[in-house]
């Protein structure tokens, strides 16, 4: 190991100091053979130094990933200790080489954070001769310092002009859109990777007390947590803990620690090794239990490391930072800086969890269960995000870079044109104006409420306050909010949504026994009336925060009328109890229901004389209307929202609006599509509610539009079209005959 150390610093050739390493390995491991073969981008492993077969086959020699001992060791990441090599059922001769009969073989993978580089092998003509497990460990150790050159670049342009090596591969991964939107930029890793710089130690005994000191202090720190009430009351973080309490304690990987220590690494590289290690072993198992243990180890091994060289490099001033990460919350991601994140990857995530949700409300593009990218993805690579089809490419070639700055100045300059309507009333050719709103739940949306134009927020989801954060915001925090929210929109009307929890957004700190149908469960108003603390401690903080002020509440999933006497009557509570300490009741207050349940649309006289405004949740009306699960892919898209049968109900509600004269609005995800808010206008909708991004296409969708026109049409086909399972190439022929953009 010293002799190596030398060779590291002493100023060489890149090929002569490999020349030199694999000869003095096989002068120190008294073999005749040494030579390291490194991957390639193209999948192939090519000599790149040899003491012992023929130098002249030195960047000629190759064998694919899989082919010969070589190619296996790379592609199973394990090494090969054999006594009679020839009889290996993958030998391969290469004749090039002048191979002659080496019986004895010792392999090992090139290994770097998992990734196998290259492999690095010794052989003796010996039959017989078996290396010992110290020699292979040892063989190991120099590996590593070989992948440390590698991921310097030190190896680059030594073979032919053209080649690349697999370090800087470009790779694409398929993953789930998450966020709409492209992000080009560099990676970011989330948690950066330790990077270890010394490698190799001055005194083994000194560096085995360095890395059992770390080893006790981070059992230690476990044993806190552990013991922390927080904790050992929350069942999952404490598995996890219990989970990180056994590896600490595990005897294999502590000897596998020293081992590597006593073959001359420092406790930090040690700790590096032997994961990597064990990270490209695993990683070729699909059991999904045994890849989150792995995923455990690494977190145990990112602390040791730390512990180590104290904390890991952070990641600079990146401009263009495209975060890759295993999963964060959303707390963390409102760490960064807004205006520097192009991108999230993630490795796990979903459309509902918290951080995607802070993503979406900030517009950052985001693609999710991306297996893989963390490890495969080094600090500074280039990396584009593609959150329409959730496709990620990493260290992309220039035409898939070329091709992506191409769709991302497309999209500037269509929302450039957005941008350009911002201000221009939203009526019809024909005169009808339509009440564009846009639907917020963080304080990071309010931004867009001048940069949209929107006339004012049809739906604020405050359940989104409650699901960012890890502990129950309380009645101080949400009615700061809802204060600043309506500061925010000055004079526009906003309207607030009571908690809707359960059903898919859980709260962490909120017990839920499990249910068989979350959907049909005990979620929003039912649970709501069932613990009226929590609904009262809202309605309390909106009627503060509104004194003085315009306020619209609207209660979610309601299913039946009593469910709105009920929550009157608790406005009316709070109401006498805020007059009786002096507050100033809100300048006027509309109290509002969501149609989001089919029982709605058979008492819509009676649910209009109870409301001052009706809205809309098409997403679970959809669902409950076709029963098919909104968050189920499988069968989510089955069923058309522009079916004739779905418009019908849709302008039921409509009608007993003008009835009673209270006006009808609609705020699911079909109100932000163009073609289904041109539906939704020819069905008599004069207020719709969407998502920020939307009201741009939208708008310039209905100023192309005759209100009237389509209106003619669309009610033939519903009133007479019988066989008509859907409006949507009625509508479609309608937008293409008028040029209406959709
Ligand atoms: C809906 O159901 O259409 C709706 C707007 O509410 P959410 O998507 O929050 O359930
Ligand atoms: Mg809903």
């Amino acid at each position: 190991m010293r002799r190596i150390r030398e060779l590291m610093i002493e100023p060489l050739e890149p090929q002569v100091r490999l020349d030199q390493i694999v000869k003095l390995i096989a002068k120190h491991m008294a073999t005749e053979v040494c030579s390291l073969y490194v991957l390639r981008a193209d999948g192939v492993l090519e000599l790149y130094a040899t003491e012992g077969l023929n130098p002249g086959s030195v960047h000629l020699a190759q064998l694919r990933l899989g082919e010969g001992l070589v190619g296996t060791i790379a592609a199973t990441a394990r090494p090969l200790n054999l006594t009679d090599a020839q009889n290996h059922p993958a030998f391969t001769y290469l004749p090039e080489t002048g191979e002659e009969i080496y019986a004895t073989f010792l392999g090992v993978p090139v290994l770097r954070a998992g990734r196998t580089l290259g492999v690095l092998v010794v052989q003796t003509k010996a039959a017989g001769r078996h290396y010992p497990e110290e020699e292979s460990e040892a063989l190991e150790t120099v590996a590593m310092v070989i992948a440390e050159m590698i991921a310097a670049g030190g190896l680059e342009g030594l073979s032919r002009p053209g080649v690349t090596l697999d370090l800087t591969r470009p790779v694409s991964f398929d993953g789930v859109p998450l966020c709409d939107g492209i992000g080009i930029g560099r990676v970011v890793l989330h948690e950066p990777r330790v990077v270890v710089s010394s490698l190799f130690n001055e005194d083994v005994d000194s560096e085995v007390s360095r890395l059992t000191e770390a080893l006790a202090i981070l059992r230690e720190s476990i044993e806190d947590m552990l013991a922390r009430r927080d904790v050992a009351d929350e069942g999952e973080h404490r598995a996890v803990l219990e989970t990180y309490r056994k590896f600490a304690q595990d005897r294999g990987w502590v000897r596998r620690l020293e081992e590597a220590v006593r073959n001359g690494l420092t406790a930090e590289a040690a700790v590096e090794k032997v994961q990597s290690d064990m990270r490209a072993r695993m990683m070729h198992l699909t059991d999904p239990y045994i890849r989150e243990r792995l995923h455990d180890f690494d977190d145990l091994a990112n602390r040791l490391l730390r512990q180590l060289i104290g904390q890991g490099s952070v990641n600079g001033d990146v401009t263009d930072a495209v975060v890759v990460a295993r999963n964060m919350g959303a707390a963390e991601l409102l760490d960064y800086h807004r205006g520097q994140i192009r991108g999230l990857v993630l490795e796990e995530g979903a459309a509902t969890s918290h951080v995607v949700i802070v993503a979406r409300a900030l517009g950052i593009p985001v693609a999710g269960q991306v297996k893989g990218a963390v490890s495969m993805s080094e600090k500074g690579d280039a990396i584009i995000v593609d959150g329409e089809s959730g496709a990620v490419h990493l260290r992309p070639p220039p035409e898939v870079h070329d091709l992506f700055s191409d769709k991302l100045r497309f999209r500037a300059e269509r929302q450039q044109r957005y941008r350009s309507l911002r201000d221009e009333p939203a009526r019809t050719r024909d005169g009808v104006s339509i009440g564009l709103q846009m639907n917020a739940g963080l304080l990071v949306d309010l931004p867009q409420l001048a940069e949209s134009g929107a006339e004012g927020i049809g739906l604020f989801r405050t359940e989104l306050q409650f699901m960012v954060a890890s502990t129950m915001p309380r009645a101080s925090d949400q009615e700061r909010l809802y204060r600043a929210v309506i500061e925010a929109a000055e004079d526009k009307p906003v309207t607030f949504r009571t908690l809707d929890v359960g059903g898919d957004k859980l709260l962490p700190y909120l017990s839920h026994a499990p249910e068989e149908n979350p959907a049909l469960g005990y979620r929003a108003m039912r649970l709501a009336l069932d613990r009226p603390g929590l609904l009262r401690t809202q309605l309390r903080a909106l009627l503060k925060a509104a004194s003085g002020s315009a306020i619209r509440i609207m209660f979610p999933m309601v299913t039946d009328l009593s469910e709105i006497h009920a929550a009157r009557a608790l406005i009316r509570r709070e109401s006498e109890h805020l007059a009786r300490f002096g507050y100033a009741p809100p300048r006027s207050l509309m109290i509002g229901a969501m149609l989001e349940v089919p029982s709605l649309l058979y008492q819509l006289d009676p649910l209009m004389a109870e409301l001052d405004f009706v809205s809309i949740g098409s997403n679970d009306l959809f669902q409950f209307f076709f029963a098919v699960d909104r968050g189920n892919a499988n069968v989510a898209n089955r069923y058309d929202d522009l079916s004739v049968p779905f418009l019908r109900a849709l302008r039921d509600v409509v009608r007993a609006g003008e009835r009673h004269d209270v006006p009808v609005s609609l705020c699911g995800e079909m109100a932000g599509r163009p073609l289904s808010a041109l539906a939704l206008i020819g069905l008599g909708f004069r207020n719709i509610s969407m998502a920020p991004p939307s009201i741009g296409p939208v708008k310039a969708m209905l100023m192309a539009l005759d209100a009237g026109a389509l209106a003619g049409e669309l009610h033939t086909l519903l009133d007479d079209g019988e066989e008509a399972g859907s409006a949507r190439a009625l509508l479609k022929d309608f937008a293409e005959r008028h040029a209406i953009p959709y």
